[in-house]
């Protein structure tokens, strides 16, 4: 991607304070004045129990499970809420009891305890129609592992893969940036989508779905339609980064969030106005690049936050293998608008093509393979944790508890498993297995 970028998110920055910056974990939102908690809402769904928390404005949240006995724990910063709101909602099956307190002077805690463990998952959704800023915390049910050293009649899966779209940048008269000695964006974004391609391919669960196959422009809504009717679990956009100085180098990589990291971002999301304006406005005033903005517009609405992060840091730690990074965590910029359905997203400036050195790097077959494989390690690692239900990835025949003599060789006979499908469902590219490590049996 341009160095416009750069720009843009400064002026982004400058104009509403939103600026890219870095801030792992699960903050989502941030503003400066208090919050209110107005309502607690909760629904049972298939699989999952969903809270809706209705709030008078943004708020930074984290989640995090407690084990023995079962708990989740949501932290609102900032934030009050009138006593025994939480006493409205209903105990269930799930839910035993709900206790909240006041925790560093401003901030809500609010814990759940739980009848079983269970995954939780929370995202912001902006005001739209009648409702205002809300936070939902959904908490699924975990898959249920039955250790099992049983030989299954060869069962049959029918569970679908996962869906990676891959989306080479720029393409056809967008050429993207161009380096020194004149390798173009589009060409690297392709042939590096293309490799990706077949690596993805061949891990078994995943599939994936060329957004650009050709050099052809694509409109940024084309290449969301594509993603979607693929019914992609993810998307990965490909690109190369550009800097007028040619010694800047590494790759970096993109999620989408509303950033909490930031005190400028704090301090200027205090500001509704502003606020209100980014997360529904139009983006035309502060970009200057037409690619950039829709890619990163993209993937503020397709991007749900935390598995964009969680997928981009594990790309980030397999990429750091091949090549320097230009910054060592997943970068944040942007926005809370999302909309279903959410396909986590990413987008990886592989290298720069400014930096004479990294552009030869960018147009070799060995490390465009280098670059691909650990992208497919990245992504694998991240399915292999947070498959989608109904996935193979996500099916498991139960938990084995790796033994001090084990070898996977072994494991993968004892259980009428193939090496290479046991592999894959625990994303395991080293053969030093620890003892007490627990992996899945994959299905057969
Ligand atoms: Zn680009």
């Amino acid at each position: 991607m341009e160095n416009h970028r750069r720009k843009f998110l400064k002026s982004l920055a400058g104009l509403s304070g939103l600026a890219a910056s870095v801030s792992p974990g699960l903050s989502v939102a941030a503003k400066s004045s208090s919050s209110q908690v107005k309502d607690i809402r909760l629904s049972k769904n298939k699989g999952y129990v969903r809270l809706v928390f209705d709030l008078d404005g943004l708020a930074n949240h984290s989640v995090f499970a407690l084990h023995g006995p079962e708990r989740v724990v949501l932290d609102i910063k900032n934030t009050r809420m009138t006593h025994g709101i939480v006493d409205q909602v209903q105990a269930n099956s799930l839910i035993r009891g709900i206790r909240s307190g006041v925790r560093n002077g401003d901030d809500i805690r609010i814990v759940f305890d739980l009848s079983k463990g269970v995954t939780p998952r929370s995202f912001l959704l902006t005001p739209s129609g009648k409702a205002g800023h809300r936070l939902v915390l959904d908490l699924h049910d975990k898959k249920s592992t039955t250790s099992s050293t049983k030989k299954s009649t060869a069962k049959k899966s029918k569970k679908r893969d996962v869906i990676i779209a891959i989306d080479a940048g720029h393409g056809g008269k967008d050429p993207g940036a161009t380096g020194r000695a004149g390798t173009r964006e589009k060409t690297i974004t392709l042939q590096i989508a293309r490799r990706l391609e077949k690596d993805i391919n061949k891990q078994r669960g995943m599939k994936a779905v060329l957004v650009r196959k050709n050099d052809r422009y694509m409109r940024l809504r084309d290449r969301i339609h594509k993603a979607r009717n693929a019914h992609a679990d993810m998307m990965i956009s490909l690109h190369a980064d550009s800097f007028p100085d040619p010694r800047a180098r590494g790759s970096s990589i993109y999620a989408l969030s509303v950033d909490g990291a930031s005190s400028e971002t704090a301090r200027l999301l205090a500001d509704k106005e502003n606020a209100a304006d980014l997360l529904f406005g139009d983006m035309e005033f502060a970009v200057e690049d037409k690619m950039v903005k829709e890619v990163l517009f993209d993937l503020s609405l397709t991007g749900t936050i935390e598995s964009s992060l969680d997928i981009g840091s594990e790309i980030l730690k397999q990429i750091k293998t091949v090549n320097r990074v230009h910054k060592k965590k997943v970068q944040q910029a942007g926005f809370a608008v999302l909309k279903a359905p959410n396909i986590p997203s990413v987008l990886i400036e592989t290298a720069f093509i400014s930096n004479p050195r990294e552009e030869k790097n960018l147009r070799s077959a060995s490390h465009q393979k280098k670059v691909s494989k650990a992208i497919t390690r990245g992504v694998n690692k991240y399915f292999s944790r947070k498959a989608p239900p109904g996935t193979w990835l996500a099916e498991s025949d139960g938990d084995y508890t790796v033994g001090e003599s084990d070898g996977l060789h072994q494991i993968a006979r004892d259980n009428n498993v193939s090496e290479e499908d046991l592999r894959a469902r625990n994303a395991l590219y080293a053969d030093n297995l620890k003892a007490g490590q627990v992996i899945k049996i994959p299905v057969s």
